[in-house]
């Protein structure tokens, strides 16, 4: 996901920012569900401004491409001449809206996100725009027309499933090794322990452990012939 890249918020349907959209998807994820105990966060929206299309990809749309007529049609991405256009557009509350961005804008203005801290981290970074100054990933939401896109939790992978060892073979309760038995992928417990960090954290590990598998089964199967 874009969300990291300069013009860009995330907001409740109140209008107000909640997070530092830098963090990672299962942060964000986090962020999200807990918001919504307190103020409808499900879905969110994503705001950007004509700067952000016009520099950066969107869903696979190319920088400054025009955008799918469908995705206004399905209501995918909404638009609007002004925020209160777009917020309206959106069912977000138009005042809360204006006045996040007002304070967001400020505080891009003095190059720090004093209420969430986006940009601190070298991951929020990472995720912007290297190119982008003063910041990589604060940049002003001013340029109409503005645009907005519902953004809800997903699952790309889960944390629980069978243990394995260093060979990615099954082990028992007691530890042992279930002969003739390897596991990789989500069927497992991760190797990054109840933490998804970003992406390849998923997809890294299973290959990986794929290969560990089918080596140690083709090792076994040599020396047992
Ligand atoms: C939108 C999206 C984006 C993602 N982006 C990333 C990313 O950028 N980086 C990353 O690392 N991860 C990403 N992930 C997560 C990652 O793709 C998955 O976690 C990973 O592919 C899981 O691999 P797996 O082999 O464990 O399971 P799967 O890829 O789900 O494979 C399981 C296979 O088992 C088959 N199957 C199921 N039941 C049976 C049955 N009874 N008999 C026979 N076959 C069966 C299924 O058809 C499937 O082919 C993303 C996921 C999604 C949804």
């Amino acid at each position: 996901m874009n969300i990291a890249k300069p013009h860009s918020i995330i907001v409740d349907r109140s209008g107000a920012r909640y997070m530092n959209e830098g963090g990672s998807y299962m942060a964000f994820c986090k962020n999200m569900l807990e918001r919504n105990r307190q103020v409808p966060a499900i879905p969110s929206w994503w705001i950007m401004d004509e700067e952000y299309m016009q520099d950066y990809m969107f869903c696979g749309a190319m920088p400054g491409a025009k955008k799918s007529e469908g995705w206004f049609v399905s209501g995918f991405l909404k638009k609007g001449d002004t925020l209160e256009d777009l917020a309206r557009a959106c069912g977000v509350d138009a005042a809360g809206l204006t006045a996040t961005i007002e304070g967001f804008n400020a505080n891009v203005d003095r190059g720090k996100d004093a209420e969430f801290g986006r940009g601190d981290r070298a991951y929020d970074r990472w995720l912007g725009d290297p190119f982008h100054r003063p910041s990589e990933t604060l940049g002003k939401i001013e340029k109409a027309p503005f645009y907005a896109t519902p953004v809800a939790p997903g699952n790309v992978g889960i944390f629980g499933g069978v243990v394995t060892d260093t060979y990615a073979r099954v082990l028992r309760e007691d530890g042992t090794p279930i002969p003739g038995l390897y596991a990789t992928g989500n069927t497992t417990a991760s190797v990054m322990g109840r933490i998804y960090p970003g992406a390849g954290a998923s997809i890294g590990p299973s290959f990986t452990w794929g290969y560990v598998a089918a080596k140690h089964a083709a090792d076994a199967g040599n020396s047992a012939v």
